[in-house]
Order: C-alpha cells, then sequence, then structure tokens
C-alpha cells in the first residue's frame, strides 16, 4: 500500500537564515563585552561580474547585521594571477583578519586552484582548500563549505529524518554535489543516508530521481526537475539559482530553481523555495564559519 500523502511543508530559508544570524548577532555581542574584538571577514572580488558583485554585496550586508566587520578588496579584472597570490599572502598574515575568502569565478588567466590553495586553510570560511575538504573527508573538524553546510543545517533544524532513506544528489561540483553527498552519508544526524551521485554522464538519470526519498538538485538548469521525476512524499532541496525572463515582475526577470517549484510542490513532504530557501542559508552559514574562525573553533 502507498505511503499516505501528507501536506507539503515549504522550507523558509529566510526565517532560518533570520534564526541563525540573531544567534550569531547574540555572541558577537557578548564576544564585545567580555572586551574580545567583533570577528572580521574579508572578501575579495577580482572583475565586474554582476552576480559576483551582488553576491560579495550580500555577503557584507549580512555580516554588518550581526556585528562581523567585513571589509572587501575589490579589484580590476586584469589583476594579475601573481598580485592576487600576493592579496591572498597579505591576508593570510593580516591578524585583524579572522576569515576571508576569494568569490569564484576568477577571471579565465587565474588559476582558481592555484589561489585557494594559497589561502591559509585556519582562514578558508569557504572551506575550498584541500586540507579543509580532506579533514572534511576525515571527520574532523573542518571548515564546512557553505551551501552544503547550510543544507545540513536546514535539515537539521526542520528536523528531517534522513536516517536510512535514499538520497540523489543531482551534481558532483566541488562546491555543492560532491560535499553534500558526503555530508549525507556520514554517521551523523542528519546524515545516514544513502547517496546516490548523478552527474552529466549518468545514465537513465529520471529513474534514478525517482527512487529518492531526498532529492537535492545542484544542476544548474533552470526547472529541470519536473513532478514527473519526484517521488511521493519526498524531501526536495533546489540549490539552482537563475535569473529568467518573466512578463509578471516590474523588473522583467525572476528567479528559478533546478526544480519546477508549482509542479513538484504537491508531491513533497518538504520543498525549499528559490529565492527563500538554499541560498539565504549559505548566507547564514558563512558567517557561521566566521564566527568559528574568530573563537578558532576548527583548529584551536
Ligand atoms: P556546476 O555547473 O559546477 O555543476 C553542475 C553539475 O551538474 C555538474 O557536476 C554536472 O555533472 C551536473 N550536470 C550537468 N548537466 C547534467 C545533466 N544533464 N544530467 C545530470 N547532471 C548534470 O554547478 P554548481 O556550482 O554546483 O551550482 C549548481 C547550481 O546551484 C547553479 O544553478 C548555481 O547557481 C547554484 N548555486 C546556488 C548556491 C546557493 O547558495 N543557493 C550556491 C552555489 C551554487
Amino acid at each position: 500500500m502507498s505511503e499516505k500523502k501528507k501536506k507539503p511543508i515549504i522550507i523558509d530559508g529566510k526565517k532560518l537564515a533570520n534564526e541563525i544570524k540573531e544567534e550569531i548577532k547574540r555572541e558577537v555581542a557578548r564576544m564585545i563585552d567580555n572586551k574580545d574584538k567583533s570577528p572580521h571577514l574579508a572578501a575579495v572580488l577580482v572583475g565586474d561580474d554582476p552576480a559576483s558583485q551582488t553576491y560579495v554585496n550580500s555577503k557584507e550586508k549580512a555580516s554588518r547585521e550581526v556585528g562581523i566587520i567585513s571589509s572587501v578588496y575589490r579589484h580590476p579584472s586584469d589583476t594579475s594571477e601573481k598580485e592576487l597570490l600576493q592579496i591572498v599572502d597579505f591576508l593570510n598574515k593580516d591578524d585583524e583578519i579572522d576569515g576571508f575568502l576569494v568569490q569564484l569565478p576568477l577571471p579565465a588567466h587565474i588559476d582558481e586552484n592555484k589561489i585557494i590553495e594559497a589561502i591559509d586553510p585556519k582562514k578558508d570560511i569557504d572551506g575550498f582548500h584541500p586540507i579543509n575538504i580532506g579533514r572534511m573527508v576525515a571527520g574532523l573538524p573542518a571548515y564546512l563549505p557553505a551551501t552544503p553546510q547550510g543544507i545540513m543545517e536546514m535539515m537539521k533544524r526542520y528536523d528531517i529524518d534522513t536516517e536510512g532513506k535514499h538520497c540523489v544528489v543531482i551534481g558532483r561540483s566541488n562546491i555543492v554535489g560532491t560535499p553534500i553527498s558526503l555530508l549525507m552519508s556520514r554517521k551523523s544526524k542528519p546524515g545516514n543516508a544513502t547517496v546516490t551521485i548523478c552527474h552529466s554522464r549518468t545514465k537513465d538519470l529520471k529513474k534514478i530521481i525517482r527512487q529518492a526519498d531526498i532529492l537535492i538538485a545542484a544542476i544548474g538548469k533552470p526547472h529541470f526537475v519536473t513532478e514527473d521525476m519526484v517521488k511521493d512524499n519526498a524531501v526536495v532541496i533546489d540549490v539552482g539559482i537563475h535569473r529568467i525572463h518573466s512578463d509578471q515582475t516590474a523588473s522583467g526577470f525572476k528567479l528559478v530553481g533546478d526544480v519546477d517549484f508549482d509542479g513538484v510542490l504537491p508531491k513533497c513532504s518538504y520543498i525549499t523555495p528559490v529565492p527563500g530557501g538554499v541560498g539565504r542559508m549559505t548566507i547564514a552559514s558563512l558567517l557561521m564559519n566566521t564566527l568559528k574562525a574568530a573563537k578558532k573553533e576548527v583548529y584551536g
């Protein structure tokens, strides 16, 4: 007999992120009361990619809201790799800065991996350095990449049962698909799921997606996941963010995810909207990592 259909719950990423930000704000205030300095986050932005500018502005605004000092180092798109390595070196050595990130993507003439590897792992609040990735894989204290950490926090705070469930992740990027697959399979709560990771070479993709109790879509294709692919009562986490044309908004644009939200909603037990879902948690998660860096919680 099939499982009884429950009313779908739309996960409120905005509300959760605000809760986390309030917690961080209280902790920062407590640190200042104790005569500790405020945590300090720096971001390096190279070039004028509009999406990157928006992300960096959002990170700066969110930091200020919770009392975290934020510095943004803006550099032109013709900044050389050598110059960027010098900036990274400067930030590694600056004791005033607890953690920093270099906003990706970088211009094509700069080797992103070289830059990421130059960041001091103790200040790598994006969690992209191979040492942090390795520590995450080994289950050691590490800065976790912001988006997967945000998704795990979301599941924890909504008390979503993941143990023994079949979790299907679409996408294997280093920043979303691969780390969330690892975290979901880890012996933890949330976690303990049986994970299938799908990518551009996966055969019978729809068939695999239909088996998902928990579906995490990080494929980067608007409205890729449709109602016919989703199992009844599945938990659907939509990581994708796309700005598409719309006749229904004053701006002429709207944000959508990798999931056809309206079509999929009636079939789910839980679903994240776009906007107002995973994206909000990503920023909150970065602030969590900055606080950890200031309190030296990861590396002591
Ligand atoms: P990416 O382009 O690096 O990776 C996409 C993945 O999808 C790849 O691993 C690829 O193998 C897989 N893929 C592509 N076509 C496929 C197909 N036809 N079938 C199966 N798999 C296929 O993307 P990313 O950086 O992981 O980001 C994914 C999406 O999430 C993007 O829309 C991005 O904007 C968004 N994103 C959102 C946040 C957030 O905070 N909400 C953070 C990071 C990324």
